[in-house]
């Protein structure tokens, strides 16, 4: 992933989403401070981005299908000053795309006006779901998020923190959540932590962001981390803060670091950056070959590359390079399609490859097809031998918590091993990254973080 927002190629899992909220007691240009911040965190989602701001007494909103920047021209403009709202990137990894589904979602309800960003999946949705629908609840998206805002509105509580206490319990899975209540806004992460969420104040105003870089794209603040199982609520008599009924353990997506976030962000207490690069001179630790070169896939392989070979002291080399133009990958029908397209992404330099034995570097291997024309690249280049390598272990599960990764019948870590990987690849050897190397790189202990899409062992109950 690089921070433009497109992937390499279709072979990395999904984006999801990210989101981005501003307080504050005065009247400010909420439109292009969400869009800047929105804007910084683009690699989160790319198929639609909306805004809520508060009108008047009520709330507005302005949802679009495509990228932050198409919106330059309203949001930037300067003509709306409000003292809240909220904003969304979103990748649809539940309930499909379409503009039905771009969030914020508002609701006019029995509690007032709401709107309500969300990053995550719940993963128990379809159970909850079910019990709104046979107390007759109706639904205007196939998102899992509207069923928070459902929860809220038959909620027989008094008080938000009354309300959200009860809205809330029962839901399991991933939720970072942006909600303009009225004229307050909420942030709320889920009892285990899985996505991201920072909150800052600056300026005499309150700032919450997926990730730390949404909130730096609008100046030099501090922040710092929403826990999980955290409600901050903001409003013009102060901000306070309670906690949901804690969770047996948390559940801190390791995705985020090492491939979703952007780089320059610190995620659970740790940079982006760093974590890459030590997952690459893990790597190199582990090899079993002295390449002549380490040549990162770009954009996603980059930083694990460098690690790689400082660590081994071997030379790094852009030997692939990224057309920027291309954009995202297309389901293509055709092998044939598929390659080309590849090709018209990535470009071996012949003059940097030919002759050499490399490492390549990659953050995950999902179906396993662009791999292979990568490595077909390079050997068409002159490349001796290829020899693939990934930051990460054998990706096995789908993830219920927001991440779009396949079926286990898609994933090629299913149905070979490293040794079946090269043959199909045409890589000299394939090597990935043991969980238990990733987990003590990361400080990622099996009860603070989640791996599931790799051993299987989720942390909630799926339904
Ligand atoms: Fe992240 Fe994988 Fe867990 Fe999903 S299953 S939350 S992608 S670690």
């Amino acid at each position: 992933m690089n921070p433009e927002g497109t992937d390499t190629a279709d072979e990395s899992p999904g984006h999801y989403c990210g989101v981005a909220a501003v307080f504050a007691d005065t009247s400010l240009d909420v439109q292009s401070r969400l869009f800047y911040m929105l804007f910084a965190q683009q690699h989160r989602g790319q198929e639609a981005c909306g805004i809520a701001w508060r009108a008047d007494d009520t709330i507005q909103t302005d949802k679009h299908l495509g990228m932050v920047s198409a919106r330059a021209d309203s949001w930037l403009s300067g003509k709306v000053s409000s003292g809240c709202g909220i904003g969304h990137v979103r990748y649809a990894t539940h309930g499909g795309g379409g503009l039905a589904n771009a969030q914020p979602v508002l609701v006019h309800c029995n509690k007032g006006h709401i709107a309500l960003a969300h990053n995550g999946n719940i993963s128990n949705s379809a159970a909850l779901k079910e019990t709104l629908f046979s107390s007759g609840s109706i639904f205007q998206t196939t998102s899992d998020s509207e069923i928070l805002l459902h929860r809220i509105s038959c909620s027989t509580e008094t008080g938000k923190e009354a309300v959200l206490r009860d809205a809330l319990s029962g839901v399991e899975g991933a939720y970072s959540l942006c909600i303009m209540w009225d004229d307050e806004l909420i942030v709320v992460r889920d009892p285990m932590g899985f996505r991201p969420l920072y909150i800052a104040e600056w300026q005499n105003a309150w700032y919450a962001a997926s990730e730390t870089c949404g909130l730096k794209a609008l100046g030099p603040m501090d922040y710092r981390e929403v826990e999980p199982g955290e409600c901050i609520i903001i409003g013009k008599h102060g901000i306070r803060s309670f906690f949901l009924p804690s969770a047996e353990r948390h559940a801190r997506c390791i995705f985020e670091l090492f491939y979703f976030a952007r780089p320059d962000s610190n995620i659970f207490g740790q940079s982006v950056y760093l974590a890459r690069k030590a997952l690459g001179a893990a790597i190199a630790r582990n090899d079993n070959i002295t390449p002549d070169l380490v040549v990162p896939v770009p954009d996603s392989g980059t930083l694990a590359a460098l690690g790689y070979a400082e660590e081994a002291g071997i030379p790094f080399a852009l030997g692939l390079t990224r057309n920027h133009y291309a954009g995202r990958s297309f389901i293509l029908p055709t092998k044939n399609e598929r390659e080309l397209a590849v090709r018209m992404k990535l470009h071996a330099v012949e003059d940097v490859v030919a002759g050499k034995r490399i490492v390549i570097v990659d953050d995950s291997l999902v179906r396993g097809t662009t791999s292979g024309i990568i490595v077909s690249l390079l050997k068409e280049a002159g490349a001796r031998e290829v020899h693939l390598r990934l930051s990460s272990p054998e990706l096995r599960w789908p993830c219920y918590y927001g991440i779009d990764i396949p079926t286990r019948e898609e994933l090629i870590s299913n149905r070979l091993d490293s040794a079946g990987i090269a043959k199909l690849t045409g890589a000299d050897s394939v090597r990935f990254l043991p969980l238990e190397v990733m987990r003590s790189c990361l400080n990622a202990p099996e009860n603070e973080y989640c791996c599931a899409c790799f051993d299987g062992k989720y942390p909630t109950k799926i339904s």
